[in-house]
């Protein structure tokens, strides 16, 4: 089972702390459960968790993990979730394309209280029994009718077969509790792992590789410890608050694609040309900036080191509108910080301007400074800037405190590997209430490619609760 956590901030810890301890059952939430089940000793019941949950008021996940260590103790033995009413819509009853349940489907199409309740809610006890098929092979029967586009398919009433075992009747209390003390113990040493990876100042590559027992081969590049420009993209947050690895990951690939391409430009003869033609000319940064390239900001980096103060002004004024290319812009914020003192008020006023836009806290205390500038104009460009960097730092925040935290649960599995293949799926909010549960047949496929599926639809399926797409 693959179980995803996404973490963002110390806020996100927090909750998950807090989650993992909400999902220790109590001896009174145990007892409740257990005193339920034994009333059907021996037999296979139905259980309807999420009516049981109601009932109890208890968390649905809560009775699902202790189901799970019950049958791992031996006392029940539980089966795929079925559902066990349908409502079925006819498209065609042409079945000879179906590859696995082909002659059971000529079968249910055939019986009278099939074609009969066709439309309506079908009660798949009183089909079983007529058809003498099992329930869940009905499942399985309608889902590959639907996939082959023969009938429209509404599930209702999902259950959990569960056999309970006579061993049900000896469950030792304490020995359950022990179970999942362990099990918050080891669940919470998890997060302390990943709080530890995302505050570690070694190379985040080499951290996980020996987490996992396996050598490392020196800087990996491609992190945010060894790679310089990877470590601003968290700019706006405090340090520590984020885990700058996982954004890294993402980035890298824009980055090295600029990379790549500049690569490609130093090939191009005129290139040279060109670039000494704007050497010569003091207009050169103008040109630099108003190309609105990334690829430019090394060379106006350099322009704003020229002895011609003009230059200067037009080099920072064009960093100003490269602001947006983050994190490639950070690079001339070490630059920038100098020219806000620099003798040419103008230069300090344009160099005030652009950390407004670019939104570093590096340039903080220099831009206070300016505070008391002699010139009216850089002073009030001083005062600006200082505002939208404080704004964009509360906003990013803000933005970082709503986003919510949740629980994915995927699992896909093949029966023959490759052979008849399902996937399934819980997404839990912070507080561990299910608000999504998902399950797909879907088709022939591999135990990995089950896997690899049911965690994409996962992702899929947790965009609207993380308001991302
Ligand atoms: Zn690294």
């Amino acid at each position: 089972m693959a179980n995803c956590i996404l973490l963002y901030s110390k806020e996100d810890e927090r909750k998950l702390r807090r989650l993992i301890k909400r999902n220790t059952p109590s001896t009174k939430q145990i007892k409740a459960v257990l005193d339920l089940l034994r009333q059907g000793v021996g037999k296979l019941i139905y259980m309807n968790v999420k009516r049981i949950a109601n009932d109890l008021k208890l968390d649905e996940v809560l009775i699902r993990l202790i189901l799970h260590h019950l049958e791992r103790m031996g006392a029940i033995k539980t089966y795929f979730r079925i559902y066990r009413r349908a409502e079925v819509r006819m498209q065609n009853a042409d079945v000879k394309s179906l590859k696995y349940y082909q002659q059971d489907a000529e079968e249910i199409i055939r019986n009278a209280y099939f074609k009969k309740y066709l439309n309506s809610w079908i009660d798949l006890e009183v089909l079983s029994s007529s058809v003498q098929i099992s329930i869940p092979r009905i499942n399985n029967v309608l889902r590959e009718l639907k996939i082959a586009g023969i009938i429209e398919l509404e599930e209702r009433d999902f259950c959990t077969p569960i056999k309970l075992n006579p061993g049900i009747k000896d469950v030792d209390m304490i020995e359950l509790l022990e179970i999942f003390r362990r099990l918050e113990e080891s669940n919470l040493k998890k997060v302390e792992n990943v709080v530890e990876y995302l505050e570690s100042e070694e190379c985040k590559r080499k951290f996980i590789l020996n987490y996992f027992g396996e050598d490392h081969g020196g800087a990996c590049n491609a992190c945010s410890v060894c790679n310089s420009l990877l470590r601003h993209l968290g700019e706006g947050v405090e340090a520590g608050e984020l885990g700058f690895a996982s954004v890294g990951a993402v980035n890298i690939g824009k980055f090295k694609k600029l990379e790549a391409e500049e690569k490609m430009d130093a090939g191009v003869k005129d290139t040279e040309n060109l670039k000494k033609q704007e050497l010569e000319s003091h207009s050169a940064p103008w040109v630099l900036g108003e190309a609105r390239d990334p690829k430019k900001i090394p060379k106006l980096i350099e322009f704003t080191k020229s002895e011609n103060g003009n230059e200067r002004r037009l080099a920072v004024s064009a960093l100003g509108k490269l602001s947006i290319f983050k994190p490639l812009i950070f690079e001339a914020v070490p630059s920038l910080i100098e020219l806000l003192e620099d003798d040419k008020p103008q230069v300090r006023q344009y160099a005030a301007k652009a950390f407004g836009k670019i939104g570093s806290e590096d340039a903080l205390p220099h831009l206070k400074r300016l505070l008391n500038d002699e010139k009216p104009y850089v002073r009030e460009v001083a005062i600006e800037a200082i505002k939208r960097i404080k704004n964009a730092k509360r906003k990013f925040k803000k933005s970082m405190d709503e986003k919510k935290l949740i629980i994915i649960y995927s699992n896909g599995a093949s029966k023959g590997n490759p052979g008849a293949a399902g996937i399934g799926i819980v997404i839990c909010d912070e507080s561990g209430r299910v608000v999504k549960e998902h399950e797909e047949f879907i088709g022939a496929a591999t135990n990995n490619v089950a896997e690899y599926q049911a965690l994409i639809k996962a992702l899929e399926l947790a965009c609207p609760f993380l308001k991302i797409s």
